[in-house]
């Protein structure tokens, strides 16, 4: 099938607050409107391209595995000797994209068992010590003019009783001196915090950022191969692999934030009013910005850019992040 991207509208049972069927924003949402309006228009749409599934789909299958350990130790229901056969239930069940041949999944899903099975011997302590109080909860909280939806990884209390939200990262590369700086004023960070101050009134610490690295594989081994040589590796550097900052907000960070969003909101909500009235303004007002196709990677938008055809792309439902299972679990 083959779409016209030059006449795509905002869906009409789209809206910004929850007057609608398809209701609120989420940060990455919001992030994508900031980088680039017709992305966002793409995306509002419901538009993917399955590359970028297939970019994603390792820190998913991580991040499933994190999620059960964490809702089992949060349950009660295992116990460390528990975790490996955890690690390989989820792994070995994990459904990958069909854009994936036998053999990738395989070698990624070997990288996952020797890096999950490191972590849970690194971090062991966070599965006797660690006091959580919400597991992959998701939230909706109109604030201004706008639905605020998303789901924090956790959120738990220090000694101190203070509370932190938890946020599980998968990257490939990582700069730690540009990401700290960065975190100071992260957006998913503090649209978490917000929408945790608006909802139970109370401020959060801060945010506990857990980084886990993906290593490369770049010798031709077999998966029981590359099991054993990652498992080695980590062994030796842990730390390469595993890294976690502490990054504190308090009222002087989110109060410019608040005011940084409230002026967003207002600026997505004129649009949309704009091209509701005029929807041959769609594509103007949705502009797109050449200068952000590749930062650092091309935007997996480029090709219907290019050519104004949906050629090769996929639709979802627009929050079908938040849709999955496992969600609302607090005490
Ligand atoms: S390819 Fe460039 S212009 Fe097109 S959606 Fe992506 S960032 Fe925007």
């Amino acid at each position: 099938m083959i779409i016209d991207s030059t006449k795509m509208l905002i869906p009409d049972n789209y809206s910004l607050d929850d007057s609608g069927e398809i209701t609120g924003i989420t940060q990455s949402l919001l992030g994508s409107w900031q980088v680039c309006k017709r992305r966002f228009l793409y995306q509002i749409n419901g538009w993917y391209h399955p590359m970028k599934v297939k970019n994603m789909e390792y820190g998913s299958m991580n991040h499933e595995v994190l999620d059960k350990l964490y809702t089992g130790h949060f349950q009660g229901s295992i116990k460390p000797g528990d975790f490996i056969d955890v690690i390989t239930e989820t792994i070995s069940g994990y459904k990958m994209s069909d854009v994936f041949t036998q053999e990738e999944q395989q070698n990624l899903k070997a990288i996952a068992q020797a890096v999950m099975e490191s972590y849970v011997v690194y971090y062991a302590k966070d599965f006797q010590e660690m006091r959580l109080e919400a597991i992959e909860e998701t939230f909706e909280i109109q604030y201004i003019c706008a639905l605020l939806r998303g789901k924090i990884d956790g959120r738990f209390a220090d000694k101190h009783k203070g509370l932190w939200h938890l946020e599980h990262k998968n990257y490939s590369q990582i700069n730690a001196d540009t990401l700290l700086l960065k975190l100071t004023f992260d957006l998913q960070n503090l649209f978490y915090y917000l929408a945790d101050y608006l909802r139970r009134n109370r401020m959060l610490l801060g945010v506990l950022y857990n980084v886990v690295r993906k290593p490369s594989v770049k010798k031709a081994l077999s998966n029981s191969e590359i099991y054993t040589y990652l498992k080695d590796l980590i062994r030796k550097t842990p730390k390469h692999y595993f890294l976690r900052y502490e990054i504190p907000y308090g009222l002087v960070d989110i109060l410019p934030f608040m005011d940084s969003l409230e002026r967003k909101l207002d600026l997505l909500r004129g649009e949309i009013e704009e091209v509701r009235r005029e929807p041959e303004r769609t594509q103007v007002v949705f502009y797109k910005n050449e200068c952000a196709c590749e930062m650092p990677y091309s935007c997996e938008f480029l090709n219907v850019c290019a050519t104004c055809r949906m050629v090769g792309y996929r639709q979802k439902s627009i929050f079908s992040e938040l849709d999955l299972p496992n969600n609302n679990q607090t005490i």
